[in-house]
């Protein structure tokens, strides 16, 4: 887990886990870093909340995002995303 930066949070984090593709050695599902990011998160700038209308000293929030596509990569190996987009029966039929 280490603080990350997205407009309109603050604070951000995410959560890295090591590539399960290539074990950490670096492949190009991790950009030859070893690791991959599959969460982000955190909470709405005070900025987000006043343009909704919101008082930031009564109201926060909490989002986190689950990388679920890229959590299957790291189970199965697949080794490009946009296989899970393609429709293709042949590459879907194998996760009955
Ligand atoms: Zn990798």
């Amino acid at each position: 887990m280490r603080a990350g930066f997205f407009p309109f949070v603050e604070p951000g984090f995410e959560i890295d886990m090591k590539c399960l593709v290539c074990g950490g050695s670096g492949c190009r599902v991790c950009k030859q870093v070893g690791w991959i990011e599959v969460m982000p998160g955190g909470t709405p700038h005070p900025n987000v909340l006043r343009a909704a209308g919101l008082d930031p000293l009564l109201w926060s929030g909490f989002y986190i995002n689950i990388g679920l596509d890229r959590l299957v990569m790291m189970r199965t190996g697949v080794d490009d995303v946009r296989l899970f987009h393609s429709a293709d029966l042949r590459f879907l039929s194998q996760f009955k």
